[in-house]
C-alpha cells in the first residue's frame, strides 16, 4: 500500500504515513495500490485500474480554503477596480460633451457649413455639410476641430467604459464562483 498524499510505501500494520504523517487512504496525489502518479479529477488509476477513493486530508483542505479565500478577495478588488474605471469614463464623457456644448462659439458661422460652389456652366453645387467650409472663419475651424478631438476623445472613454463593464461582470463571476467553492469546501471541513 501507498500513502495516496505523498507516494510514500505504507505497511499494512501501518495508521499513517511515516514520511508525511497524513492518515492511510487520504490524499489525491499518488495511487494507495502502485503508488503512480494521480489526480483528484481521476476516478480510477491510470496506471493499475484502481479505485481511487478521495479523501482530502483536513490540513490541505484548509489550505485550499485559504488559498481560495485568498483568491475570492483578490477578484472582489479586480471586480471594483474595473468598476472604479467604469465611473471615470462616464464622468469624462459627461464632461466632454459639457465642454463641447459650453464652449463658447465664436463669432461667424457657428453651424457646420455647406460650400455653394458656382459651375462654370452656371449651375450650382454644394458641398458638405463641412466644418472646414471656406465660409468658415479659422476661429470656426479651430473650434469645429477641437469638438471633434473631444468627441474623439468620447468615444475613446465609451469603449474602454464597455470593456470594464465587461471585465466587471466576468470578475464578479469568478467571485461568486470562488465563494461557492470555498462553501464547498468548508462543508468538509465542520
Ligand atoms: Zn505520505
Ligand atoms: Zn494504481
Amino acid at each position: 500500500m501507498y500513502c495516496r498524499n505523498c507516494g510514500e510505501r505504507i505497511l499494512e500494520n501501518e495508521l499513517t504515513c511515516k514520511k508525511c504523517n497524513t492518515k492511510k487512504n487520504e490524499g489525491v496525489n499518488f495511487c494507495h495500490n502502485c503508488g503512480h502518479r494521480t489526480s483528484e479529477r481521476l476516478d480510477y488509476c491510470r496506471n493499475c485500474g484502481a479505485k481511487l477513493n478521495k479523501i482530502i486530508p483536513l490540513s490541505q483542505r484548509k489550505a485550499r480554503i485559504q488559498q481560495l479565500t485568498k483568491d475570492a478577495s483578490k477578484l472582489k478588488k479586480l471586480s471594483k477596480r474595473q468598476g472604479i474605471v467604469a465611473i471615470i469614463c462616464i464622468t469624462l464623457i459627461v464632461l466632454s460633451f459639457l465642454v463641447i456644448e459650453l464652449r463658447p462659439e465664436p463669432e461667424g458661422i457657428p453651424e457646420l457649413g455647406y460650400d455653394i460652389v458656382g459651375n462654370y456652366d452656371g449651375s450650382i453645387s454644394t458641398y458638405g455639410p463641412n466644418y472646414r467650409s471656406r465660409f468658415a472663419s479659422d476661429d470656426v475651424q479651430d473650434f469645429w476641430s477641437t469638438n471633434i478631438m473631444i468627441a474623439g476623445f468620447a468615444i475613446g472613454c465609451f469603449i474602454v467604459f464597455i470593456y470594464a463593464v465587461i471585465m466587471k461582470s466576468v470578475y464578479k463571476k469568478m467571485y461568486k464562483k470562488t465563494i461557492n467553492r470555498i462553501k464547498e469546501e468548508k462543508k468538509y471541513v465542520l
